[in-house]
């Protein structure tokens, strides 16, 4: 049960895909403070057609689940955060080459190098307001823990708790660079979307250990 295959990839996506566009109107308002206010919108959209475009492939392998994802994204979702998603499952994508299911370890190899993907291609780094606030400390909680429930949880907690971080600072990068004090007291809405990311697996894997799924 420690190892994740395609059919929980297929899951998860959904799972992430539900979760966000509930919230796709809150996503738009933190994004209208901050920014442009398309937010919401735009990474809901791009994530129900990521579910779409994975239900069409033939005999989905991993990495071809990760990579139309990843191309879904940067296509449906452009703008800043539609490159950055991208990136981050593109880089997991060429990892999981002829592999159906990952172990734990193969998680976090995956994790880490869609991390160095969206820090090397944004070049935001902890504390300038945005995704990365979620991610990083995301990631660093997952790889901590050896089960994937356990590390799932903590995961979608410190996302949570980064993307909450981010309503106390300044922002460096992104449309929301531009408005200087006025950011401070809003959270990032790519920040949030990262926990609602994190919070829809750890929720999914829940509901599996428990027999549901
Ligand atoms: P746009 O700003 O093009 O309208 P979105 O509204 O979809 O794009 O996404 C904005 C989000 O993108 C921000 O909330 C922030 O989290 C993220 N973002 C923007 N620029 C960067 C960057 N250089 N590095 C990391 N994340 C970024
Ligand atoms: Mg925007």
């Amino acid at each position: 049960m420690n190892e994740m295959t395609v059919e929980d990839w297929q899951a998860m996506l959904l799972a992430i895909s539900k979760r966000i566009g509930a919230q796709a109107e809150g996503l738009n308002q933190l994004d209208s403070a901050l920014g442009d206010g398309d937010h919401g919108r735009s990474v809901s959209a791009a994530f129900a057609a990521a579910v779409q475009s994975i239900e069409s492939l033939d005999q989905p392998s991993m990495s071809g689940m990760w990579m139309m994802t990843a191309r879904t994204l940067m296509n449906r979702m452009g703008g800043a955060s539609g490159a950055l998603f991208g990136t981050f499952f593109l880089k997991g994508a060429g990892l999981m080459k002829g592999k159906d299911r990952l172990a734990k370890a193969d998680m976090n190899t995956v994790l880490q190098a869609g991390l160095a993907g969206v820090k090397g291609r944004g070049k935001a780094e902890i504390g300038d307001k945005t995704m990365v606030d979620a991610l990083e400390p995301a990631v660093a909680a997952f790889c901590a823990s050896d089960a994937y429930g356990a590390a799932w949880q903590k995961a979608a907690r410190a996302a949570r708790r980064g993307a909450e971080s981010t309503a106390g600072m300044l922002a460096r990068h992104g449309r929301a660079k531009f408005i200087g004090e006025r950011a401070r007291g809003h959270q990032d809405a790519g920040a949030v979307s990262i926990a609602l990311m994190f919070e829809a697996i750890d929720a999914y894997w829940e509901g599996k250990a428990n027999g549901e799924t």
